[in-house]
């Protein structure tokens, strides 16, 4: 359904990435993504997709480095023959804290990889993006469900919503869509280290499907935007939350 063509994921070495990652490779794609640090768990993506058949590279690089997201483009440019896909997934969520203790070092750090990277990928892909491609940017429940503690967080990610809404606008005549997809509580590495296991349950305990959220279950959504079904959706923040409000 993706063959032919080409994909960049941001933090693809686990977690919600990595599940995206494996599905639009499955899928046909030929797919780039980074990560920041995790050598092992980057291979091990690569050994996985590649010994399905699928076509992948992983490019090691902090997207908080100013020049992070336009290496990411340019690694993508000299291996890729065009873009046609950008997912924004990799984020910073630090530990819960109260605005009054969260340093203002930290803010920089959330929103230059939640907020700024993001601005910078969708900026070189408005330039460079083939006509029909497809930008998904990942935000979360925590912008319209929101709480103590999360400032920073909440911060960024509401403005990668609003950023996407503006650039659905800007992409269309090109055909190329531009969405948002916001998970709830996913099961993965971020969420178990920020949340206490009574606090899972009670997230489950409200959620009408009665469970957390799998990886694979906000990778496929992806995978409907990235993908020709998904043609006529743009300027959307598609809440993949199994149902919490
Ligand atoms: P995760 O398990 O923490 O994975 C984050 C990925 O991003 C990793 O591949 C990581 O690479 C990479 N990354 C982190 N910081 C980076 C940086 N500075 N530069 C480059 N790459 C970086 O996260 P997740 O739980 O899968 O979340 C994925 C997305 O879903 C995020 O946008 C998050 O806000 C959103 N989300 C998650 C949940 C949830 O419950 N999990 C809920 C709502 C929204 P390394 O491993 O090498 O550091």
């Amino acid at each position: 359904m993706l063959a032919g063509r080409n994909a960049v994921v941001t933090g693809g070495s686990r977690g919600i990435g990595r599940a995206i990652v494996e599905r639009l490779c499955r899928d046909g794609a030929h797919v780039i993504f980074n990560y920041a640090s995790d050598d092992d768990a980057a291979a091990e993506v690569v050994r996985k997709v590649r010994g399905d058949g699928g076509k992948v590279r992983a490019v090691r690089l902090d997207l908080a480095d100013p020049d992070g997201p336009e290496r990411l483009m340019s690694a993508a440019e000299e291996e890729l023959d065009g873009l046609d896909i950008l997912v924004n997934n990799a984020a910073l969520c630090p530990a819960p804290a109260p605005l009054t203790d969260t340093d203002p070092a930290v803010f920089d750090q959330v929103l230059a990889v939640n907020t700024r990277a993001v601005f910078m990928t969708v900026r070189h892909a408005a330039l460079r993006m083939r006509d029909g491609g497809r930008i998904v940017n990942i935000s979360t429940a925590n912008t319209v469900r929101t709480g103590p503690g999360i400032s920073a967080y909440a911060a960024s990610k509401g403005a990668v919503e609003q950023l996407t809404a503006v650039a659905a606008h800007e992409l269309g005549a090109r055909g190329i869509t531009v969405n948002t997809v916001s998970p709830g509580a996913t099961d993965t590495e971020l969420l178990r280290a920020n949340n206490q296991p009574q606090a899972l349950e009670a997230v489950v305990g409200m959620t009408p499907l009665r469970r957390l959220g799998e990886p694979a279950d906000v990778a496929d959504v992806v995978a409907f935007l990235a993908g020709h079904d998904g043609r006529w959706i743009t300027g959307q923040n598609i809440r993949a939350t199994g149902g919490l409000a």
